[in-house]
């Protein structure tokens, strides 16, 4: 086998788009995208990203500019990111659900002064308020009409046209069509995979503000390889790949994107989670791999709608982001006959930092090994230094070539957050085994201190996922006078399903100690979800913490 010393020295860096240049060259004629049944072809994209490279360089665009992309999943999305890449420019992702608030405030931290959109009111009317505040001083509009087959596009323009933003023509509002009267192919630009700054990608980080992670096209890259290494029984050419997670978020842009890129696969484009429309497309395009996050599968194994649809052209499915319970896994595989394998990793690595074998030998509940390259260290969680046997619980620790170069302009949350022999703190609290499979317990931030001890929340929640009833949970602490912090725990149960607190707190007597034993059961008919469809927690403690301020 494979040391992590010697793949990282048998691993070249490359720039990201020679990956597609590669696919382009090979995989030409075969089918790049599918967006609402229109599909464009490897050669189709790769002549829109040269077009638009030589655009954005007419633009003046170049290395070290920082191009926004505020887009969902739609074929603009892989055009404006290889593109950028080609002529040496850095990608910062935005959500494009983000408020103008939140755009505005990543525009001028990341220094993003061009910022790519569409033409839906919903999307564009946010980036122009940022604009008007002179915060961007271009925008580049793409239309929606474009990327649909020519049914649905004349529909839109009878039915849609009040959601078209109205846009100005000025030197200020770029159109992406007179973007592709520049030139065929970009000037060549130099680009030093090892320090050049491919994503901006922002994020929480383990503590406080959105940081923008700098990752370079080395590590990129270096991700790339690892999930080709990973992913060595994918067939090239061959693959559909459901892009359901949306593309600003890391794990969706190298699992969902990258990752066909390399394999020459098909990408299934969803703009959003939507049940019926991902179980339609699934059944049309008879999709084979699916990188999703566990409340994706647990809406699809818990739906009355799944069963009227053959979902077994499904192969394999990562899941990632978030942990992946026991029975969900088991659930999914029992519908589909699909193996389902629990992965993970951060915005700091790139992200994929570990993953299960690809076939039956994955074990449920944890999240793998890590993958080629990568090496990681368990420490004391209290002074987060002191290395803990095999076993014992601690701080998970990574160094690997897919490791963020820093945050950008935050060199004290660098040095907080990469030790200098390389490897990063990741919040994470767990313990590997000895056969080098690594089992995570919680977050740092989300543990409980009660009465003394770590109580970790998500192991109170996978006692409640073990109630039938149980559709999903969320654990978190709040003041106790006496205890100092205890777990409350927030329950949505299953369709048509009733349960009370006593009756679970009755189930869980046989499965938790005291200490663990929530103090307090609140079911929801919806509990809080980040953007990329995690269950979030930070509402449910900012909701507490008002209760308890208004008292
Ligand atoms: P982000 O940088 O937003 O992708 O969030 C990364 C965080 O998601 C990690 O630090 C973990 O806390 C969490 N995470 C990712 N994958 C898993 C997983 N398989 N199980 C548990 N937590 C995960």
């Amino acid at each position: 086998m494979t040391t992590a010393e010697e793949w990282v020295a048998g691993f070249t860096p490359r720039p990201v788009h020679d990956y597609l240049d590669d696919t382009v060259t090979r995989f030409g004629d075969r089918p790049a995208m599918d967006f609402m049944g229109k599909v464009w072809t490897y050669a189709q994209l790769g002549d829109l990203v040269n077009r638009t490279a030589a655009g954005l360089q007419a633009m003046g665009v170049g290395p070290g500019d920082h191009i926004g992309l505020c887009l969902p999943n739609t074929p603009y999305y892989s055009v404006f990111y290889f593109a950028i890449l080609k002529i040496g420019a850095t990608v910062a992702n935005f959500n494009p659900l983000y408020v103008e608030r939140e755009i505005a405030f990543q525009a001028r931290d990341a220094d993003v002064k061009i910022m790519v959109t569409m033409d839906l009111k919903l999307l564009y009317d946010k980036v122009e308020e940022v604009r008007r505040e002179q915060i961007l001083e271009k925008i580049i509009v793409c239309p929606m009409a474009d990327c649909l087959p020519l049914m649905k596009k004349t529909l839109f323009g009878l039915f849609k046209r009040k959601e078209l933003a109205d846009i100005p023509k000025d030197a200020a509002h770029i159109r992406f069509h007179d973007l592709l009267t520049k030139g065929k192919t970009p000037k060549p630009a130099a680009i030093d995979p090892e320090t050049s700054i491919a994503v901006l990608q922002y994020t929480g980080g383990t503590t406080g503000v959105p940081k923008g992670a700098m990752l370079t096209h080395r590590n990129l890259s270096a991700n790339i390889e690892q999930m080709r290494d990973v992913f060595e029984k994918a067939r090239p050419g061959q693959e559909k790949v459901l892009c359901v997670l949306p593309f600003f978020h890391v794990f969706a842009m190298t699992v969902g994107q990258n990752l066909s890129v390399i394999l020459g696969a098909e990408m299934v484009l969803q703009p959003r989670f939507e049940l019926k429309a991902v179980l339609d497309v699934i059944k049309r395009k008879k999709v084979t791999l699916f990188p999703g996050v566990p409340t994706i599968f647990t809406a699809i194994n818990h739906s009355h709608m799944t069963k009227n649809y053959d979902l077994t052209s499904i192969e394999l499915c990562l899941s990632g982001g978030a942990p992946l319970p026991v029975e969900v896994k088991e659930q999914f595989e029992t519908l589909t006959g699909c193996i389902l394998v629990e992965g993970y990793g951060l915005t700091e690595s790139s992200p994929v930092a570990c993953v299960n074998p690809l076939d039956r030998t994955s074990r449920a509940g944890s999240i793998g090994r890590p993958v080629p390259g990568t090496t990681v260290r368990f420490v004391d969680i209290e002074d987060r230094n002191t290395d803990v046997p095999n076993g014992k619980k601690g701080e998970l620790l990574l160094n690997g070539p897919q490791i963020m170069k820093g945050y950008w302009k935050r060199a004290d949350a660098t040095a907080e957050t990469i030790e200098a022999s390389g490897y990063l703190h990741t919040g994470d609290v767990g313990y590997q085994d000895d056969d080098g499979f690594i089992y995570l317990v919680d977050r740092i931030k989300d543990l409980i201190l009660c009465s003394g001890y770590n109580v970790y929340p998500r192991m109170i929640e996978e006692a409640i996922y073990q109630h039938e009833a149980v559709e999903e949970t969320i654990v978190i602490a709040v003041p106790d006078d006496y205890r100092g912090q205890s777990p409350k725990a927030f329950i949505k149960l299953k369709e048509g399903r009733q349960l009370t607190g006593p009756q679970m707190k009755e189930f869980l007597k046989d499965h938790l100690s005291t200490i663990e034993m929530p103090r307090d059961f609140e079911f929801r008919d919806e509990l809080p979800k980040t953007m990329v469809g995690k269950l979030s927690k930070k509402e449910l403690v900012e909701e507490e913490a008002a209760k308890r301020a208004a008292l």
